[in-house]
């Protein structure tokens, strides 16, 4: 673009510099970045006016992944904690945090008697606050008492219950993703002409109430979906992830946006598109890769296996080489993946469910497992495949050859956004809660922390 998507005026290299912009805020662990069509001062503007409360509703996100461990910063998010035992000494209202370890800390020193092993814990995120409390009269007339003082880092073993407020429908989340989708769709060409009408309503103003009609609850509508949604963390390799889908269907323009596998909303950024009605993903893993070479022990077959996937060539070379540049390649592997891995993934899913569900294989964990999963997902989502394949067989030969490549998106009045729109606000909302029990259970969690979902 030769002009400033935010304020229209064209780039001099000047007075209107190209900004360096993160499509997906980079707080948030996003890569995808474009200096294509934002200028440096309304980078700034809309960072402070979107992006900086948008990463905050989120940041619980980046904590539970480990987003901020990935990045060298330490971060942490507001929970709301049970203790066993009713702290002391807070006198001032205490807020605690859930920290990248998982640790709990209040933020000024509170403490836990034990009458039975007369045995007082003071606990603080400030280490230095702790040391000076250990002063304080009341702990003095305890340690009086005969009762020893100790000081822990930590609060979780006091913890009974904690929980994490989260408000997938907030204002300050709906437009960040409304950002991400209009720049997202800049990015992939679209005019800006057929996003004057979005960018007036949600990014430059912002009127609430139609907000919450552009942005909307994404919903498994298909049966691939609904057996791709349940327990996902299981078979996505690269989860958590960060996805867009940019698609048009007959006049409408949409953008799904997937953060961290949790969050996932249509974002409908036209009715009057008159552009190229292709359809454009990008799909990033949100931490690194994790691979110490040290440790890899696989075998020639496994080598061969990697180097395919990172393309490494073998002909002519030795073992060792390649395996060398392998391990080079697995450690530095970018963030970004192939969108085609998923449908792939799709693909196999339902194949290697049918192929359990019309045999009679037995008692082995892989077929086990999967036939769980579509119960999970028949009783969670109304996933009915598997009882279809039990009238008919032949209905195995429909989804043999069924072709993946709309996932999430189909055409026509079957098109995902306009059935996910048809569902009710329970389900909905039922949906939305049921992605953050899974993202508790991806990191074995979720007997824990909870989450509580806010209704606006
Ligand atoms: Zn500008």
């Amino acid at each position: 673009m030769e002009t400033c998507y935010f304020c229209d005026k064209p780039f001099d290299g000047v007075k209107v510099k190209r900004h360096d912009e993160h499509i997906i805020p980079n707080a948030i662990g996003g890569k995808l970045k474009s200096s294509e069509f934002l200028c440096e001062c309304c980078g700034g503007k809309l960072s402070v006016s979107i992006d900086s409360s948008f990463n905050e509703h989120l940041q619980v996100f980046s904590v539970l992944h480990g987003v901020s461990r990935d990045r060298g910063e330490s971060k942490k998010a507001a929970v709301e904690v049970i203790s066993r035992v009713t702290p002391m000494g807070g006198k001032k209202s205490v807020t605690f945090s859930l920290n990248s370890d998982f640790t709990i800390t209040p933020d000024r020193p509170i403490y836990f008697v034990d009458e039975d092993e007369r045995l007082a814990t003071i606990c603080c995120s400030i280490h230095k606050q702790a040391q000076t409390f250990m002063q304080n009269a009341e702990i003095g007339k305890l340690r009086d008492d005969g009762y020893r003082v100790v000081v822990a880092s930590d609060m979780a073993q006091f913890v009974v219950q904690s929980a994490l407020r989260v408000d997938l429908e907030s204002i300050e989340v709906l437009r960040g993703l409304a950002k991400i989708a209009i720049e997202y769709a800049l990015h992939c060409g679209v005019s800006i002409k057929d996003l004057v009408d979005f960018r007036d309503r949600f990014i430059k103003s912002c009127d609430d109430t139609e907000l919450l009609g552009a942005v909307t609850q994404y919903y498994p509508t298909t049966d691939e979906e609904k057996l791709y949604e349940t327990g996902k963390y299981h078979h996505e390799d690269w989860y958590p992830n960060h996805q867009l889908f940019l698609f048009s269907r007959g006049r409408d323009l949409y953008c799904y946006v997937e953060l961290f596998g949790a969050i996932q909303k249509y974002v409908h950024l036209s009715s009057t598109y008159s552009g190229n009605p292709g359809v454009e993903k990008y799909l990033q893993k949100i931490t690194s890769w994790n691979f110490d070479p040290a440790a890899w022990q696989g075998g020639p077959k496994d080598l061969h296996i990697m180097a395919g996937q990172l393309d490494v060539p073998f002909e002519g070379r030795t073992l060792e080489q390649v395996k060398k540049e392998v391990l080079h390649m697995a450690q530095s592997r970018p963030y970004e993946l192939d969108s085609d891995a998923q449908l792939e993934k799709v693909e196999a899913l339902v194949h290697t469910l049918i192929t359990y569900a019309i045999s009679d294989i037995k008692g082995f964990d892989a077929v086990d497992e999967m036939l769980r999963k579509a119960a999970e997902a028949k009783s969670g989502l109304g996933f009915m495949l598997v009882d279809r394949l039990k009238q008919d067989r032949l209905h195995a030969m429909k989804w043999i050859h069924k072709d993946f490549s709309s996932f999430r998106i189909r055409s026509g009045a079957d098109s995902c956004p306009a059935v996910a729109a048809t569902m009710s606000p329970e389900n909905l909302q039922h949906y939305a809660a049921f992605r953050l029990y899974e993202t508790l259970c991806s990191i074995g969690r979720e007997n824990q922390i909870d989450f509580l979902l806010e209704n606006s």
